[in-house]
């Protein structure tokens, strides 16, 4: 069963509520819909997290978050809950008979995921190639890593002793080589610290990770390097902020 808040910004090519059923919903809000209708077991549901997106899985009576927009419940008492405070957050629920490409139609632009064998050294080298923009800007691309934000993006440049500034086309062999690794060792940690990004993050047991609080040197403009004691910089690209260290990045 799903319920829909009022602020949920879901989407099946149009809005989740209208795709489902009239007999399915009650009461405008809260809608509380048939298993039937949004759980199919060969229909699709895709989440979009963007900026302050959650997803939590409590038991049913775990007091509501107030920015709670769409929840999904189980059979065992126990509930998935899209929390959403900016609501920038988007959610699609794709009909069995439908490729979920043509309604999420980010997805065809994503690029391989960096757990998977396909994000080697040559992808990464040859998605980087004939690239005159910074590096910081092509790793905030999708369509040429997935899933790496602007935190775990100044996170890998870091520890990869890359400066954000430094264009694809001067990037040496061994540099790529050693920012793919470093992509992939900072997603594992922040995935085993539970992930935070944000003061308000939580993860799925809506417990507050702590990736912000060890952080190399993303918001620590000021603050000594970790490294080496010099103070970390911050600079924006591509309307982005960057946090860097010019003595350990070059
Ligand atoms: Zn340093």
């Amino acid at each position: 069963m799903l319920y829909l808040g009022r602020h949920a910004r879901c989407y099946n090519g149009g809005n989740l509520r209208n795709a489902l059923a009239p007999q399915d919903r009650t009461g405008s809000p809260p809608a509380v819909l048939a298993p039937h209708s949004a759980g199919s077991s060969s229909s699709t549901l895709g989440v979009h997290l963007r900026m302050t997106g959650q997803l939590l899985w409590l038991h049913r009576d775990e007091p509501l978050h107030k920015h709670t927009r769409v929840r999904l419940f189980f059979g065992d008492e126990r509930e998935l809950r899209f929390v959403d405070q900016r609501t920038f957050g988007q959610m699609w629920w794709v009909p069995p008979e439908v490729a979920p490409e043509s309604i999420i139609t980010g997805l065809g632009k994503l690029a391989v995921d960096p757990f998977s064998a396909e994000f080697s050294v040559e992808y990464l080298a040859l998605k980087l190639r004939n690239r005159r923009r910074p590096i910081k800007t092509a790793l905030l691309d999708q369509s040429v890593v997935a899933g790496l934000g602007n935190i775990y993006a100044d996170e890998a440049l870091f520890l990869s002793g890359i400066l954000p500034e430094t264009l694809c086309t001067h990037l040496q062999p061994e540099q790529i080589e050693r920012l793919r690794s470093c992509i992939i060792q900072v997603l594992k940690a922040s995935i085993e610290a539970g992930g935070t990004t944000f003061s308000n993050f939580l993860n799925v047991k809506g417990v507050n990770g702590n990736y912000g609080g060890v952080a190399w040197v993303y918001n620590r403009a000021g603050e000594p390097c970790r490294a080496c004691g010099r103070a970390i910089q911050r600079t924006r690209l591509a309307g982005r902020s960057s946090h860097y260290c010019v003595q350990c990045q070059r």
